[in-house]
């Protein structure tokens, strides 16, 4: 049986005073003690804030980017080293956002992937495909080439720890959600791929629905066979909606 998890990846957003409010609205709620694992994936500049103000409580921090180089003259990286020195579990990598607008590939993707799980800490991989892609029916093609560019760089036993974000990039920040249909379809085809590289790790690993999740949609979600959890964007910045998704994970 797979622990639920629901990631809120806040993008580049909020500042010291929302966090003191948001982080303490979550932690003295029924999120930090909900059946599924809760992350909070702040900017990289407010993870110590974070880390502090989840301390004593269940809920877990994540980055939303690393370096895939360890340190030295690269300007504006950040190391897997420096992420663990705040108490970073997680990191979010691949990310839509990052694909489209920084030009990251499957290359350095992976190479971040096997850099994170040498370090420990914990890659959430997402992988998803456009709206035009998906009209021509390359869905599947377009996450599998993604989930194999990883799988061939890393290995299928670095995944063990690993978690994927299923994330189709037409859902993302639009307020159209895959269907529970469409996301259980694609989401059994990536523990499919997983499975023919290992069953135990396809058993295991946990795969996440993103894309326009809302305290409205999450249950439906989430019920699906193989939906484990969420990455949540707009939603984890409103703290009633964020409980809201955390209690029907761990529903
Ligand atoms: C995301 O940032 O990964 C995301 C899914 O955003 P949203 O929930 O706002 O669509």
């Amino acid at each position: 049986m797979r622990k639920a998890l629901v990631a809120g990846n806040w993008k580049m957003n909020g500042d010291t005073d929302f966090i003191n409010e948001l982080v303490n609205s979550l932690v003295n709620s029924s999120a930090a003690s909900v059946n599924a694992d809760v992350l909070l994936c702040p900017p990289a500049v407010y993870l110590a804030q974070v880390s502090s103000l989840t301390a004593e409580s269940a809920i877990q921090l994540g980055a939303q980017n690393v370096s895939e180089q360890a340190n030295g003259a690269f300007t504006g990286e950040i190391s897997l080293a420096m992420l663990q020195d705040l108490g970073c579990e997680y990191v979010i990598l691949g990310h839509s956002e990052r694909r489209s607008l920084y030009g990251e590939n499957d290359q350095l993707v992976a190479e971040k992937f096997v850099a994170a799980v040498a370090a420990g800490v914990k890659p959430i991989l997402c992988v998803g495909e456009t709206l035009e892609e998906r009209e021509q029916g390359e869905t599947m093609q377009v996450v599998a080439r993604q989930l194999n560019a990883v799988i061939e760089a890393a290995g299928i036993d670095k995944f063990a720890d690993a978690v994927i974000a299923y994330e189709p990039v037409w859902a993302i920040g639009t307020g159209k959600t895959a269907t529970p249909e469409q996301a259980q379809e694609v989401h059994a085809e990536i523990r499919q791929i997983l499975a023919q590289n290992s069953v135990e790790i396809a058993d295991k690993l946990r795969i996440l629905y993103g894309g326009s999740v809302n305290a409205a949609n999450a249950a439906e979600l989430f019920a699906n066979e193989d939906v484990d959890g969420g990455l949540v964007g707009g939603a984890s910045l409103k703290a009633n909606d964020f409980i809201a998704i955390c209690q029907a994970a761990g529903a």
